[in-house]
């Protein structure tokens, strides 16, 4: 019988909890976190004191908001004044499994407990099993992603080839000569593998599941890996201070959030926290006893849905990964991304290029989509499908200008803020 790769759950007491038995589950880990955090973390004392605050004080995800938000940026200082690691490690340097660097410098301690960085039921989730003998193309030295997938791997039961970045056709050979079901890695890298196969004449690799990561995976690529090479390819999200924090599941449509993280859509700016729906900075608490990471502001883009899942999991979902917070541009209240300027343009259709201006009348922003036409293209239609474009994708108004060809440089920046403050 084919192994089923869709059904089941890696802990599907947690997975499917209610949300109000996983609001209390959270809340029993995080009171544990911050008193923990509290006696062995002088980092997070510090910021708990500052904010004028006890452990007691912060008892479930809603009393979080009380504490700053920590910037990925902040963190090559805060290591600086406290080493190694901002005073946030828990644990005796010499009970560290693994010390990773980070560019920045930033550094990160992996303790002594299995689990920590929560890979496990998204690996699962997207079709690993048991028996799986996976390729892991992460880089192995310096920074954690790699050690973290290949530690979630041996807790499902997968055989680890840690074959490292690069290589191309001694990964090829690799995974036809150990028969290679499973791969972890950027897109574009399998991609490469794949083709290098091809060119090699090695025929067909043996690859049945692939979770990837580290970079946009446009539906139009993963469509080639499941449809031209029959690869069940889902991907996982998280950063090197927090590990994994969401994973798709056989729908993949978005990403459901680890039971092990708070994870809170904020204002880049403020910290505050949005409501859902809305673009803003993931903010994440993680369960991790050796490197609590309380607020930390990841400086990623997404947006949070709590619609329920077909797939039975119960988690919210992080609809996918919508760029840096350093460029977003606040208009009326909204964020607005380059890459939302990308997505109306290829939503309503007809556009060759496109930019955004965005200007003050009065006391009003004003945002103008400029756009030249493709060829064929007819100004009103796409007048009207760009104006729509931008309520669906934005959640603001907006006018067009319809613009000459050659009328946006080559180089202009995407959204050009033309407000003036004074
Ligand atoms: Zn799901």
């Amino acid at each position: 019988m084919p192994l089923d790769r869709r059904a089941g759950y890696w802990d599907r007491a947690k997975e499917t909890m209610s949300p109000r038995a996983r609001e209390r589950y959270q809340a029993r880990w995080l009171a544990r976190l911050i008193q923990h955090a509290w006696e062995k973390a002088p980092g997070v004392r510090r910021r708990l004191e500052h904010a004028r605050l006890t452990p007691r004080g912060v008892r479930s995800a809603a009393d979080l908001t009380r504490l700053p938000v920590i910037k990925k940026s902040e963190m090559p200082d805060l290591q600086k004044v406290d080493p190694p690691f901002g005073g946030f490690c828990t644990v005796p340097l010499g009970k560290l499994r693994r010390i990773f660097v980070s560019p920045g410098p930033i550094l990160e301690p992996m303790g002594p407990e299995v689990g920590a960085w929560h890979g496990e039921a998204g690996l699962f989730a997207g079709g690993f099993r048991a028996g799986d003998v996976v390729l892991n193309t992460y880089l192995y030295h310096l920074v954690p992603a790699a050690h973290e997938l290949d530690e979630a791997l041996h807790l499902i039961g997968c055989t680890v080839v840690p074959t490292g970045v690069g290589n191309t056709d001694t990964q090829v050979t690799v995974a036809r000569a150990v028969g290679a079901t499973g791969y972890v890695g950027t897109p574009s890298f399998l991609m490469t593998i794949l083709q290098r196969a091809e060119e090699m004449g090695v025929g067909r690799l043996p690859f049945q599941v692939a979770q990837v990561g580290a970079e946009a995976l446009p539906e139009s690529l993963r469509r080639r890996f499941e449809e031209d090479y029959g690869i069940m390819t889902r991907q996982g999200f998280g950063t090197a201070d927090i590990g994994l924090v969401a994973y798709e599941c056989p729908e993949k449509s978005g990403m459901h959030l680890v039971d092990d993280a708070i994870v809170e859509v904020c204002d880049p700016q403020t910290g505050e926290p949005l409501p859902p729906g809305q673009i803003g900075e993931l903010v994440a608490t993680v369960n991790n006893t050796t490197y609590p990471m309380i607020r930390f502001g990841t400086g990623d883009l997404t947006i949070v849905s709590d619609e329920p899942c077909p797939c039975g999991r119960t988690a919210s979902r992080m609809l996918g990964w919508r760029g840096r917070a350093d460029e977003v541009t606040k208009v009326r209240g909204m964020f607005i991304h380059p890459r939302q300027v990308d997505e109306v343009a290829a939503r309503a259709g007809g556009v060759a290029r496109c930019q955004v201006v965005v200007g003050r009348e009065g006391h009003q922003d004003m945002l103008i989509f400029r756009a030249e036409l493709a060829p064929g293209a007819e100004a009103t239609a796409v007048r009207g499908a760009v104006v729509s474009a931008i309520r669906d994708v934005m959640k603001l108004r907006g006018s067009v200008e319809i613009v000459p060809a050659g009328a946006i440089p080559e180089a202009a920046r995407k959204i050009a803020d033309e407000r003036k403050w004074d």
